[in-house]
């Protein structure tokens, strides 16, 4: 479209520039003065005129004084002169002194009476049409390539090659892989033997594990072509699209075996079919079945292997992975407390970090983090850093950078009145009271009441070891820590704010997780309530489907309300017995703002774990 109004404008551009060059060769004329017919006449008579140029409508007139005056005069259309001087009944003697020059003017008189006012608009109106074409021409050669896969491919490009260096740790997922690569290097090795070629590797990891970059860490180990398409992409923008696509895709694939495909984020086109209602499923169980359709088509030779990846391993097809299509399932995880060291490291390498930086303190701080968020982690210290005109990156722009990849950044120009202060720091320090007297719960780091994303305070715990599972009294604890600062509020001020909100809906989503999904309720037995299937409902996901009875249900919203009930008695008890102590970490916040962990542990003492 831009490019249709680049041409328009070019176009229009010539015109005038056109319009301006005739209205130079018209205006040759401009020195003359213009005058009347019966000047004209009289000058004739007083023999006052040297020669006329007849042009067209025009009499050019020059006189036979000293300057060669130039004049102009219009004569009557269709009238010659002769005629004209015959009408004023001028002299013939002097008529026929008179030295005239008749210009053949009919070649400008079909340009100026014909081609100008006919021919141009034609040429305009279709110089139009012939613009429009062309841009409809480009927005259907696009859609016509649409059925090609557009799939981007990373040759093999030896500047930005990823290698299994620059992934650090999941170990396993790379021992896998390993095997691919070996597969795309020495396929006749495993040929010769009867061993049939993995067709498809299904790297399965949350946002930001790094599936996208071990999938071109594999290619680059290969040193093969890689073929990037993401699902979302297939199902763009008209039905039947997908399908040849696909089609596409494979072909230039197999045309460069071998060769890696990869299908980032399959869940788009994968999900289980016949689930959806609706349009759009249809057009995604299409590119779906072909892509089966393609995989199972591969000749036993063809060295095309078929990545893909997704965080939703839930929803995806069951038929995608079956024996022959993506057979192959390789995990990455978050990444444990040696990985993220690694990742740091390797990340870290292109920056100018201060020598007391403790890659290894900060990977103690960041349980939970992804690889991405790592990098993410990293790059904000590195902003924090020049922010200051820093040269170096120090230990404290990357604690800072930690909490804002965290929490978001902190809102210090958010106006807080005295009031609302002093409730915050009630409200943080019964959360970090609580969980500092609770033994299942993970130690307390920071506590602060300086705004930060959307919480007018918060408490940071820092857990001590990455933990893959939880115990029921871990989570019952939690759920006390969750209510500590609700209680707090209402135990000291008496009366509630609604700083609470997000803290009462965690508690409520994580007990009634705890009765439909961990099956931790006595009273309801082993067994998880609400089945989850993916329906997509005028683009609305409807997640649970009811399969329990309208009794049964009554029984898990009193057993949650029980596990809340329990949990909030806990609180209770030790806000009450330890108000004290509550009473000194609020006061010292409100002075400080935040308390580090040791601050913390000089005023309740240190922390007695199970
Ligand atoms: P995904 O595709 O799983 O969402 P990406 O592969 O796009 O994640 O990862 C995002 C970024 O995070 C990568 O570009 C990389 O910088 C970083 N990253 C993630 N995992 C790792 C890892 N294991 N080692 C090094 N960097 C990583
Ligand atoms: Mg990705
Ligand atoms: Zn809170």
């Amino acid at each position: 479209m831009k490019k249709l109004f680049k041409n328009l404008f070019i176009f229009i551009a010539v015109f005038i520039g056109i319009a301006i060059l005739f209205s130079f060769t018209e205006s040759g004329s401009g020195e003359a003065e213009k005058i009347s017919m019966s000047t004209f006449i009289s000058q004739v008579n007083e023999g006052k005129i040297e020669s006329i140029v007849v042009d067209g409508e025009d009499l050019k007139i020059t006189l036979n004084d000293e300057e060669e005056t130039k004049e102009i005069v219009k004569k009557e259309p269709g009238a010659t002169l002769s005629e004209i001087l015959k009408n004023f009944d001028v002299d013939k003697e002097k008529v026929a002194g008179l030295d005239i020059e008749i210009k053949d003017n009919t070649q400008k008189d079909i340009f100026f009476g014909l081609i100008f006012p006919v021919l141009l608009p034609i040429l305009l109106i279709g110089g139009l049409i012939f613009f429009m074409m062309r841009g409809v021409q480009g927005a259907n050669s696009k859609a016509m390539m649409f059925g090609q896969s557009g799939a981007k491919e990373f040759g093999k490009d030896e500047k930005n090659k990823v290698t299994f260096k620059d992934v650090a740790g999941v170990k396993e997922a790379k021992e896998e892989l390993k095997e691919v690569v070996e597969f795309l290097k020495q396929p006749k090795k495993f040929l010769d033997l009867g061993a049939r070629i993995p067709r498809g590797v299904l790297l399965l990891g949350g946002p930001g594990t790094g599936k996208t970059l071990m999938a071109r860490a594999v290619a680059g180990e290969a040193d093969v072509p890689f073929f990037h398409i993401s699902g979302s992409e297939f199902v763009e923008m008209f039905v039947g699209v997908g399908a040849s696509r696909v089609r596409d895709l494979f072909k230039k694939a197999k045309k460069n075996a071998p060769c890696i495909v990869f299908i980032d984020e399959i869940d788009a086109v994968g999900r289980r079919r016949g689930a959806g209602l609706g349009g759009s499923h249809d057009e995604r169980e299409q590119t779906l079945n072909q892509i089966l359709v393609e995989m199972d088509g591969f000749e036993p030779h063809v060295n095309v292997i078929v990545i893909a990846a997704t965080n939703r391993p839930d929803v995806l097809d069951p038929a995608l992975l079956r024996p022959g299509r993506f057979d192959r399932q390789v995990v990455l995880d978050n990444p444990d407390i040696a990985d993220r060291e690694a990742i740091l490291k390797i990340h870290s390498k292109q920056k100018p970090l201060s020598k007391e930086v403790s890659i290894r303190k900060i990977a103690e701080r960041t349980p939970g983090f992804s690889g991405a968020d790592l990098f993410n982690l990293l790059n904000e210290g590195a902003i924090l850093a020049a922010r200051q005109n820093k040269k170096i990156i120090d230990m404290e722009d990357l604690l800072e950078a930690i909490e804002k990849v965290m929490l978001g950044p902190e809102r210090k120009s958010k106006v807080f009145s005295d009031h609302e202060k002093k409730v915050t720091a009630y409200h943080e320090a019964g959360h970090a009271v609580v969980a500092h007297f609770l033994p299942n719960v993970d130690p307390v780091q920071k506590i602060s009441i300086i705004s930060r994303g959307r919480a007018a305070g918060y408490m940071l715990k820092l857990p001590t070891a990455d933990k893959h599972m939880h115990t029921k009294s871990e989570y019952l604890e939690d759920m006390s820590v969750l209510l500590a600062g609700f209680l707090t509020e209402k135990e000291v001020f008496g009366e509630l704010t609604t700083g609470a909100t997000s803290d009462l809906r965690k508690t409520t989503d994580l007990a009634k997780k705890l009765v439909t999904s961990f099956g931790m309720s006595d009273n309801l037995g082993p067994r998880t309530f609400g089945e989850k299937e993916e329906m997509i409902f005028l683009g609305k996901e409807i997640h649970e489907q009811k399969d329990y009875s309208e009794k049964t249900a009554e029984l898990i919203d009193k057993e949650v309300s029980c596990f809340i009930s329990g949990a909030a008695k806990k609180a209770k008890e030790i806000i009450i017995d330890k108000r004290d102590v509550l009473e000194k970490v609020a006061q010292t916040l409100l002075k400080k703002e935040t308390l580090e962990r040791e601050e913390f542990e000089e005023i309740v003492g240190k922390k007695i774990e199970k």
